[in-house]
């Protein structure tokens, strides 16, 4: 059985971005740049004045000022400065030629309408400079980088209001189990409710990506085979839970067989998520999630949104810490790589919740990371380094 690690380079062998689109400001959150953006004017595009107050030059503190003019936000100052003058300013207004400070209003009194005094102390410039963010023509985004609030700013910031990005996948979703129940119905004796269609909806959602929900398929090998075939055709990418174990009725992989799937991965050597299925049929992508809550939640968020992301086109795929365990973690066994629910305390160390196995989707509840205990490790000791996903 293969391990995580080749799981993953195996399904991110396959994740080349399918073509590009412009978006607008709107729409390109959580979509990647498929181009590197320049700036077309420098930020702050002139001297901006930080506060409400005056300016001034330095050289004349200690003087009474005369007032020559006020400058408002965006108007351009009329006059130029001189020695024992000053300008009324307000935040984000240009800073007129011939002052180089501009004094608080707070640390300013008025001797009379027309001449104020500086009573301050330690004067600071309070002056933004042109350019000092950014220069005229500079690279502000990089084609890879993920769009988030910040560079949804930056984008209208320079004027880029139709940016290139990705084009997003489109994503079906099934449940495949005859003990199965909607949520909405109280599960009878021997069956239990999807949750499994929901949560992993969620994580594509969390993507930026709108998925298909296409209901519960029992375990019939006609009705599902059917189902799978008609996404083949329709959707990029096709997300299945259940029914791809060694069991009598989990059918997921001999049906892809029959459709001419190339299954790519089926099985790794981990917990959870061990029989997990990756296969590829001309660009269209299956993923087979195992059943167990857990094992679908975790495997989506640490091997299938990788290779979303990198099918979306982002260069910087995944975030790992390495922090201090806050007590001693020991298990029986050492014998395969695992995966477990932590919190990430405020004093910076990794606390493992407790966890009773792949279906207590709980425990992830009170979760906002996932350890990774390598294989071989048995015992780790109080203040040792582990590796955590941040959820
Ligand atoms: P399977 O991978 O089909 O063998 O299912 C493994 C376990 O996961 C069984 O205990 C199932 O009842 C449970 N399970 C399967 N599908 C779901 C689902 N959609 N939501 C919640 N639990 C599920
Ligand atoms: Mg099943």
């Amino acid at each position: 059985m293969i391990s995580f690690e080749e799981a993953s380079a195996i399904t991110q062998s396959f994740a080349l971005p399918s073509g590009t689109e412009n978006v607008t400001l709107f729409e390109a959150l959580n979509k990647t740049l498929a181009q590197d953006i320049c700036s077309d004017i420098a930020m702050p595009p002139f001297n901006k004045s930080a506060m409400d107050g005056y300016a001034c030059r330095k050289s004349d503190l200690r003087n009474p000022l005369m007032v020559i003019e006020e400058i408002g936000a965006g108007t351009i100052p009329a006059k130029s400065v001189g020695e024992n003058q000053c300008a009324r300013i307000m935040t984000g207004a240009m800073v007129p030629d011939g002052a180089d400070i501009v004094i608080m209003k707070e640390d300013v009194e008025e001797i009379n309408p027309a001449t104020i005094r500086f009573t301050g102390e330690n004067p600071r410039a309070n002056i933004c400079y042109k350019g000092e963010d950014v220069k005229e023509g500079e690279n502000v985004l990089k084609k890879g980088d993920l769009i988030l609030p910040a560079q949804i700013a930056i984008l209208a910031s320079v004027g880029c209001t139709q940016p290139l990005v990705y084009k997003t996948p489109s994503v079906a979703i099934i449940s495949t189990g005859d003990e199965l129940v909607e949520p909405a119905e109280k599960p009878g004796i021997s069956k239990i409710r999807n949750s499994n269609s929901y949560q992993l909806a969620a994580q594509v959602q969390q993507l930026g990506i709108t998925p298909d929900y296409l209901g519960i398929i029992q375990d019939d090998e006609a009705t599902l085979k059917k189902v799978v075939a008609e996404t083949l055709g329709k959707y990029d990418i096709t997300i299945i839970s259940g029914g791809v174990s060694v069991g009598d009725f989990d059918f997921v992989p001999k049906i892809l067989k029959e459709l001419a799937v190339n299954i790519r991965v089926h099985g790794m050597n981990v917990r959870p998520g061990k029989h997990l299925l990756f296969g590829e049929k001309a660009n269209h992508f299956i993923f087979g999630m195992p059943g167990n809550p857990v094992s679908s939640f975790v495997q989506f968020a640490i091997l299938v949104r990788p290779f979303l992301n990198t099918l979306m086109g982002s260069t910087k795929v995944g975030t790992f810490l390495r922090l201090p365990i806050a007590e001693e973690y020991t298990r029986k066994k050492g014998d395969l790589l695992i995966f477990v629910p932590v919190t990430l305390t405020k004093e910076g160390t990794v606390l493992p919740l407790e966890y009773h196995g792949s279906a207590h989707i709980h425990a992830y509840t009170l979760a906002n990371g996932i350890m990774e205990i390598p294989k071989g490790i048995s015992i780790i000791r109080k203040g040792e380094l582990v590796c955590v996903r941040p959820l």
